[in-house]
């Protein structure tokens, strides 16, 4: 495995290995990597010749600067277990390897994908992760980018962007990977104390019951039922929850069997934003 700092090494790389006819699979992260990124490189690994994975927490894609600082670095672990998942590339930029400046951001329109939940509640927060994505997208080139279920808005964004741009990469989405108690893994969860760790599966396991109360309650009736019984664990507060149509992100007012939704949630625990998602 190599690990690469410079856009135009790896780019060298990866065209040696696209001459010789092989297929690059692309998985970007911000690092503190946990079973969920191993998954999508395992999935990468049984799609494509090559796997290339970058580390880079993206300022840009910060609203929130004690957000930024907090965020969990260790790279030497980081680099371990993609090592031991047989990662072939690991691009680790720096900031001025990717922008020319702080205003660097792609000029785009995002379909209205992002005005709601997380873009609602993260202001440019869209803008920024675009913006990284398509340019790791314009130095690896891959054949497919994985992305987890886990940030569904972010998922469909980059789809958009994909077909935006009409760029030749296919983006396969992975589902969510869980603690064994159904909290999604997520790097933040280390930054959880013990009572937040203990109450935090509420927020799966009141997810889990929306299908049953949706066929009972209108949607807003199942929206504060839900608040209520996260809400009701003094460790957790609700930032939002929306229950959206799976393909256009817009919230659904009422409820029919026919039409493919998800629930979507984003959780307090103390300073710690926690978000998840289900299909219904
Ligand atoms: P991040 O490092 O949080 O930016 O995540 C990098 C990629 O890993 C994104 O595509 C995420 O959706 C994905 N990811 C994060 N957590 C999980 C999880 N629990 N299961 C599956 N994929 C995940």
């Amino acid at each position: 495995m190599l690990i690469i700092e410079k856009k135009n090494k790896l780019r060298n790389k990866l065209l040696q290995a696209k001459t010789e006819g092989k297929t690059i699979g692309f998985v970007p992260t911000m690092g503190a990597l946990h079973q969920g990124h191993l998954s999508l490189i395992e999935r990468a690994k049984m799609d494509c010749d090559i796997v290339v994975c970058s580390i880079y927490i993206n300022p840009t894609q910060f609203n929130n600067a004690d957000d930024f600082e907090n965020y969990p670095q260790t790279l030497n672990a980081d680099i371990n277990k993609l090592d031991l998942a047989h990662c072939n590339f690991v691009f680790t930029p720096t900031f001025d390897e990717l922008y020319e400046s702080e205003s660097d951001l792609l000029d785009i329109d995002l379909g209205g994908l992002e005005k709601n939940m997380e873009g609602e509640y993260r202001p440019g927060h869209f803008l920024g992760m675009v913006t990284v994505v398509k340019k790791f997208f314009d130095i690896v080139e891959p054949n497919k980018g994985f992305f987890g279920e886990k940030d569904f808005q972010q998922l469909a964004i980059i789809n958009y962007m994909v077909s935006y741009f009409q760029l030749p990469i296919e983006i396969v989405g992975c589902p969510t990977v869980r603690e064994d108690d159904g909290l999604a893994l997520s790097s933040r969860n280390a930054l959880l104390n013990k009572e937040q760790r203990e109450a935090a599966p509420i927020i799966y396991i009141a997810l889990g019951g929306i299908k049953e109360l949706l066929l009972k309650h209108s949607v807003q009736e199942c929206k504060d039922l839900i608040i209520d019984q996260i809400n009701q664990n003094k460790e957790l507060g609700v930032e939002y929850i929306e229950i959206v149509n799976t393909k256009t992100l817009q919230a659904i007012t009422e409820y029919n069997t026919q039409k493919a939704c998800r629930a979507c949630v984003a959780v307090y625990a103390g300073n710690v934003r926690l978000i998840d998602n289900i299909a219904i």
